[in-house]
């Protein structure tokens, strides 16, 4: 079986402002979640897919608006804003295999 993901892709997406999200009331999280055709909706920020609207806009505003966190890297202050992305970049970059939560505890020490 394979796992045909057609929208999976790394880059970025094309981005269409529909009006269709009105009942947000303005709210600003709908314009990063993208409907998709058989699969949900797409976060635009994480490409997380969710089976609803509803979650989707509720994980935007968790993740990526309301005290939106922010990980940086500490050794060349690079900013990220999923955690893993973070964690990936100092695998790659800086050759330290360490998990979410070893980096966090990094963070706290002075
Ligand atoms: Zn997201
Ligand atoms: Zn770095």
């Amino acid at each position: 079986m394979y796992r045909n993901l057609a929208f999976a892709v790394s880059g970025e997406l094309p981005y269409s402002e529909e009006g269709e999200l009105g009942d947000g009331g303005g709210n600003d999280a709908a314009s990063h979640v993208r409907p998709i055709p058989r699969y949900g909706f797409l976060c635009l920020d994480c490409s997380k897919t969710f089976k609803d609207r509803v979650s989707a806009v509720r994980h935007v505003q968790r993740n990526h608006l309301l005290n939106a966190p922010s990980f940086f890297c500490r050794f060349c202050s690079k900013e990220y804003r999923v955690e893993k992305d973070r964690q990936q970049h100092m695998n790659r970059v800086h050759g330290l295999v360490l998990s979410a939560k070893e980096i966090r505890e990094l963070d706290t020490q002075p």
